[in-house]
C-alpha cells in the first residue's frame, strides 16, 4: 500500500488523513525524523505556518524534510502548507522547506476578504475545483521551473515544481479528493520508480 505521511505538528491533519484514507492510501502522522522512513509522499496540512515550521525545528524536522523531498520525495502543503515548501515569505524570516522557487505572501487576501470560497478552474482537471481560501497566501513571485496551475485574480494559488505541489486553499476541508489522488498518484510513481522522480534540474 501507498504510505503517505501527514507532517503532525499543527493544523488540519486529520482532514487531510480522511481524505487521503479515503482514495487509497496509508496514511503515517510524521512527528518525529524516524517516521519520514519508508513513506512515498509527505503533505503538510493548513495552519499556522510559523508554529509548524518552529515545532518541525523543534523536533529536528525541518532539515531531515527538506532533504528528503529536495531527494525526490513527492511533497503537497495546502495554505500554510504551501508557505512552509516555498523559497521565502514577503514578511519577516521564517523556518521554511525551501523546496519551491516561489516566494509567497501570507495572508495575501487581505482583511475583507480574509476567507472566501470560489469555483476554480484548475489545469489538468476537468471540473471547478470548489476552493476554501482561509486567510490564505497568494505566490508573491515565482522562478522558472514553477507551473501555475490555477489563479485567483492573476495570482498564482496553485502551483507545481517537479513532485511538489502547493495549494493557497484547502481541498481538504470540502471533500474534493481530485488533488489527494494526484498526490497519491505521484506517490506511487515514486514507490514505483523512486530514479525517475528526482528533482528537476535548476
Ligand atoms: N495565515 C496562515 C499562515 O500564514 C495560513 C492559514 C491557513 O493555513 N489556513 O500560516
Amino acid at each position: 500500500m501507498t504510505r503517505v505521511g501527514v507532517l503532525a505538528l499543527q493544523g488540519d491533519v486529520r482532514e487531510h488523513r480522511q481524505l487521503l484514507e479515503g482514495v487509497g492510501a496509508s496514511v503515517i502522522e510524521v512527528r518525529r525524523p524516524s517516521d519520514l522512513d519508508g513513506i512515498d509522499a509527505i503533505v503538510i496540512p493548513g495552519g499556522e505556518s510559523t508554529t509548524i515550521g518552529r515545532l518541525a525545528t523543534i523536533f529536528g524536522l525541518l532539515d531531515p524534510l527538506e532533504k528528503a523531498i529536495e531527494g525526490g520525495l513527492p511533497a503537497y502543503g495546502s495554505c500554510a502548507g504551501m508557505i512552509l515548501l516555498a523559497n521565502g515569505t514577503t514578511g519577516d524570516p521564517q523556518p521554511q522547506l525551501r523546496a519551491m522557487d516561489v516566494v509567497v505572501e501570507r495572508n495575501a487576501f487581505g482583511r475583507q476578504n480574509e476567507s472566501f470560497e470560489v469555483d476554480l478552474d484548475i489545469t489538468g482537471l476537468d471540473a471547478p475545483f470548489h476552493a476554501v481560501f482561509i486567510r490564505a497566501p497568494w505566490v508573491a513571485s515565482i522562478g522558472d521551473g514553477v507551473e501555475v496551475l490555477a489563479e485567483v485574480d492573476g495570482h498564482p494559488v496553485m502551483i507545481r515544481q517537479g513532485n511538489v505541489i502547493a495549494t493557497s486553499f484547502h481541498p481538504e476541508l470540502t471533500g474534493d479528493d481530485r488533488i489527494h489522488r494526484l498526490v497519491l498518484d505521484l506517490a506511487r510513481a515514486e514507490r514505483a520508480d523512486p530514479d525517475a522522480t528526482s528533482p528537476p534540474p535548476d
